[in-house]
């Protein structure tokens, strides 16, 4: 891409109501433009990044079985009256009449509608299980919309669904959004730690929230050091194997939010030094409800003795929108972001330090061809501006590896290529330096 022909709009003023570094850079690197509150348009740039969490959050859900399909964003009252939660969600929820007066809803989550599809569809234990997920926009009218993308009014979720004949069953399909999510924040560069939540009502283990550690984070947690140090499962991990012994590797040590924290057990289980209490994100959570909404909603299935058996259910969510100002909490420093490849919006910035040199020109345009043909994404700086402009927004921006190209250099025969995560800088022959920077990014781009 010619940053000639891009639309993106940087602010000089750091915005006064953005309290953390995540929000400030995504508006001042014209990622997002707020449209109203917790309301944002996703601007060219913050988009790439949009969907490129999106898209590894998807590839992991499908490696661990799960089937990809879409909702509406807008959802019937009446659906919601079966399960007696139209009434009970109160006023987080945006409620709409349509030109008949019928009332409807945009969906704070998918929870009854993901029952009445699979009710018209499933009908013996057979068929079972079924993972079934989407990804798609939600509105909740917070009190309290802040931290930009973080704790947004809509946002873009991933949300999974499970049906299971009995709850031996559903745990297995616990087990596999548990591990599915231990692979997708390993991806996008997080460590994340899972957390035993609330069961409410429901009882029972199954349900865990998934926390980065961040200074800026919105939840108080305390765990064990331990568990930061454990290994992600492996891309080849099987998941219709038993998971439960990585399931319970992750279990085994103490880690709660706030509202979950035991003190005394805190202190009794954990030796001083691995104590750790911090602030985190959540960026995920995992719940088993069992038969909430299928004996209600009668989702239920023929069993092995004919008899009918509701169906036990468990609901899988990601803050894919959240997840990006996650990252940037992670990776930025004073002067901009720092993208780890597999989600920078490009690899690469080619800084053409005299567009309309006829040298300049001719020795970007080669790099610039030389890397697209090799799949490595360009944001090329073709302008005029002036050159501490240019680096300022390369820095600002944050793409993982910068190509610079000047008059002075050319004459030399060389580059110079900064890397933007470690600051380091070197030259290179002028002839190299695409295959040298191709390298490195297609490098980045393999995950274990
Ligand atoms: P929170 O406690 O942060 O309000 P929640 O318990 O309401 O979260 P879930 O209903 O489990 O969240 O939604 C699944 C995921 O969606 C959360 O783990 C979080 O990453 C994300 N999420 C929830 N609310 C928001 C929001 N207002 N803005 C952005 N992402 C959100
Ligand atoms: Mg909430």
């Amino acid at each position: 891409m010619r940053l000639s022909r891009y639309y993106l709009p940087l602010l000089k003023e750091t915005p006064a109501d953005a309290q953390i570094a995540s929000h400030r850079l995504m508006l001042r690197a014209g990622m997002i433009r707020q449209e109203g509150a917790g309301i944002y348009a996703w601007l060219p740039l913050g988009f790439r990044v949009l969907k490129k969490i999106e898209q590894i959050v998807r590839e992991e859900q499908n490696r661990a079985g799960a089937v990809e399909m879409l909702m509406p964003t807008i959802q019937s009252a009446e659906l919601w009256r079966e399960s007696g939660r139209y009434d009970a969600y109160g006023k987080e929820m945006l409620r709409i009449r349509d030109r008949a007066d019928r009332e409807m809803l945009f969906g704070p989550t998918n929870e009854e509608m993901i029952t009445e599809i699979f009710r018209a569809g499933i009908r013996s234990y057979k068929d079972l299980p079924k993972l079934l997920y989407h990804i798609q926009w939600k509105f909740r009218d917070e009190i309290r919309p802040r931290f930009g993308v973080m704790r947004g009014r809509e946002f873009l979720m991933k949300d999974t669904y499970s049906f299971d004949i009995d709850e031996a069953s559903a745990r297995q399909s616990y087990n596999k959004m548990f591990v599915a999510y231990l692979r997708t924040f390993a991806r996008l560069g997080l460590k994340s730690i899972p957390m035993r939540a609330d069961t409410g009502p429901i009882g029972g283990d199954l349900s865990h929230e998934f926390i980065v550690l961040a200074e800026t984070g919105e939840s108080a947690v305390f765990c064990d050091r331990r568990l930061v140090d454990l290994e992600t499962p492996a891309k080849d991990i099987d998941f219709d194997g038993d998971l439960q012994p990585v399931i319970d590797q992750f279990t085994s040590h103490y880690a709660a939010t706030d509202e979950m924290h035991d003190a005394a057990g805190f202190e009794e289980n954990v030796d001083e030094q691995n104590r750790v209490s911090a602030r985190g994100i959540e960026v995920g959570h995992i719940f088993f409800f069992g038969d909430k909404y299928s004996t209600p909603m009668k989702a239920v299935v023929a069993g092995p003795d004919g008899g009918e058996i509701p169906v036990q259910m468990g609901s899988y969510g990601v803050g894919v929108s959240r997840l990006m100002g996650a990252i940037i909490e992670a990776y930025h420093d004073d002067d901009g972001c720092k993208w780890p490849v597999p989600v920078a919006p490009y690899h690469v910035g080619l800084v053409n330090l005299r567009a309309g040199d006829e040298a300049c020109d001719a020795a970007c345009e080669k790099i610039y061809a030389a890397l697209e043909a090799k799949g490595v994404e360009v944001l090329y700086d073709d302008t005029g501006a002036r050159p501490g402009e240019k680096f300022a927004r390369m820095d600002l921006i944050g793409l993982p590896y910068q190509i610079v190209i000047g008059p002075r250099g050319l004459e030399k025969g060389e580059a110079e290529v900064k890397s933007r995560v470690d600051g380091v800088r070197e030259t290179a022959p002028v002839g190299e330096v695409s295959a040298r920077v191709a390298n490195a990014v297609l490098e980045a781009l393999q995950y274990a």
